[in-house]
């Protein structure tokens, strides 16, 4: 078996293990950082930018948020039933973090509230501008998916640099505990050769467990491809969870990191896209559930569909809604779909209809249309005629739905697709303490273990707080450098 020492170990290096890597070195420790994955960086390549309070970006832009009131805000968000002082310090640590990210060498292009669209209507409805969207590698300024790619990149060589010994292809299997401490790791290489890692201090950062159904079943209930449709970003099953409950870890809740989709969004992203709008959304009865001008917060539209019969719903427009739409542009401007969207609908639909793909529908009449989606054609019948009533006299008596999008679905052709409750992964299931020290059920510290980013991020109750964007690679990063500092310092002690 190969021998390794360092000061201090990190299990993988995504977001918040290069963070924490990066900060553990800087503050005088040796840092070995195994990553399972042939390439660093983790699902933070495919997201767009990190939380920050108070950071020098936002003073150049007067944004005047400050970490107290983004503290209070995200407390009543979650009724304070989360650790009130990891959370104190994840904000007032995040807009220093930006300067030490902007010090670093990464860029960002824009905190939030860009788009010229009510305030109300927003992807993230009623934000604070704590977004810090990362200016990609080629220079677009257009907000799109792995702008935050370049962040990730600019890590992994700031982490070479301050002399991290990163190990790819690398997967942590176990920790080592001796005499009740953290004392090392079991890895394996790429050859399948066994490493024994040695250090005064382990962090993990296996960012939860996104891509193992069963632990998702088991720990929030949802079952993959029936009533979740998440993001499975290769490598996430767990592995920090379960190698930290095996030590006597403290367990905590996890919940899934909400938002909706069609299945397999990336392959059918227009159709996913085009129908984001404040239609009209009905249930699987063919009832409406909620006001369609709240799907613009994701989070509550996702969790709104969780709640409805069979998990599902479906979003419908008309003929004169789609020529609105292709005119004017959408009511709901998405920050991640093409802006060219509805330009490419038709042949976008038609191409999912050869495929054969099961969640897009489009008909001739609201009865045709029915019986294509599974409804009883009487009870959509009724559900439209009402909506359109509704629409006619400029009062939605049902939701109070915002008066100008009550739009009348009547004129064919009929379009609809099905969305699913979607996610971007799993949050918590490791318990830390303000220190980012792991914990044990009665609340004891485990000498010598951390856990940080999604292993441990179980700072939002039920819901992602989507009030204060980039919330969750703003723990990973905070967390991460938090732990660096730490555990930099335990292992020098
Ligand atoms: C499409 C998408 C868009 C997103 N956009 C945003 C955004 O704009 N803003 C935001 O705040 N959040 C965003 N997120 C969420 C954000 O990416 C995550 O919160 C963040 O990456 C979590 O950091 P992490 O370090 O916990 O996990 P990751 O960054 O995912 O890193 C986990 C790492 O652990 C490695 N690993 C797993 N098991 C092992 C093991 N046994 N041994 C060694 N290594 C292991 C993995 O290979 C991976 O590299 C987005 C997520 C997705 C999927």
């Amino acid at each position: 078996m190969k021998k390794m020492t360092a000061d201090v170990i990190v299990v993988a290096a995504g977001l918040s293990g290069l963070a924490a890597a990066i900060s553990a070195a800087e503050n005088g420790a040796s840092v070995i950082a195994f990553e399972k994955g042939n390439t660093t960086g983790g699902a933070a390549n495919m997201g767009m930018g990190p939380l920050g309070v108070g950071s020098r970006f936002q003073r150049r832009n007067m944004i005047s948020i400050t970490p107290g009131e983004a503290f209070r805000k995200h407390m009543n968000f979650t009724h304070w039933r989360v650790d009130s002082r990891l959370v104190r310090d994840i904000y007032f640590k995040s807009g220093d973090t930006i300067d030490w990210l902007e010090d670093m060498g990464v860029e960002f292009l824009a905190v939030s509230k860009v788009y010229p669209v009510p305030e109300v209507l927003r992807a993230y409805a009623t934000s604070e501008e704590t977004w810090h969207v990362v200016r990609p590698a080629d220079g677009s300024t257009e907000f799109a998916p792995r702008m935050a790619a370049a962040m990730m990149k600019r890590m992994t060589e700031k982490a070479a640099d301050v002399g991290v010994e990163i190990q790819l292809n690398s997967p942590v299997k176990k920790l080592i505990k001796e005499a009740g401490k953290i004392v090392g790791v079991i890895a394996e290489n790429k050859e399948g050769e066994q490493i024994e890692a040695r250090a005064k201090a382990v962090i993990l950062a296996t960012g939860g467990a996104g891509d193992n159904p069963e632990m998702i079943r088991q720990l929030t209930g949802y079952e993959w491809g029936k009533n979740l449709f998440s993001f499975r970003i290769p490598g996430m099953h767990g592995d920090g969870l379960r190698m930290a409950w095996e030590v006597g870890a403290a367990k905590t809740e996890v919940i899934m990191e909400l938002m909706y989709v069609v299945p397999d969004n990336l392959n059918h992203f227009i159709v996913d896209g085009a129908f984001r709008q404040p239609c009209l959304w009905v249930n699987a009865l063919g009832q409406r559930f909620m006001n369609e001008d709240g799907i613009a917060n994701t989070t509550f539209a996702g969790n709104a569909i969780s709640t409805q019969p069979k998990g599902y719903v479906y979003a419908i427009f008309d003929t004169a809604l789609l020529k609105r739409y292709k005119k004017n542009g959408p009511d709901i401007t998405s920050h991640v779909h093409p802006h060219d969207m509805y330009d490419h609908f038709e042949e976008a639909v038609q191409a999912d209809l050869e495929q054969g793909y099961e969640h897009v529908f489009v008909a001739n009449s609201i009865e045709e249309l029915a019986q294509k989606m599974g409804i009883t054609p009487e009870q959509l019948q009724e559900t439209v005629s009402d909506y359109n009533q509704l629409c006619a006299k400029g009062f939605d008596e049902l939701f109070e739905k915002d008066r100008k999008y009550l739009q009348p679905i009547s004129k064919g052709k009929f379009y609809a697709c099905r969305y699913f409750p979607g996610a971007y992964g799993t949050l918590g299931g490791v318990k830390i303490n303000h220190n980012i020290e792991v914990l044990t059920e009665s609340s004891e510290v485990i000498p010598g273990l951390y856990a940080v980013g999604l292993d441990s991020c179980a700072i939002y109750g039920d819901s992602y707080p989507f009030i204060l964007p980039g919330n969750t690679m703003g723990f990973a990063i905070n967390s991460g450098r938090i732990a660096g500092e730490n555990a930099a310092r335990y292992a020098a002690e």
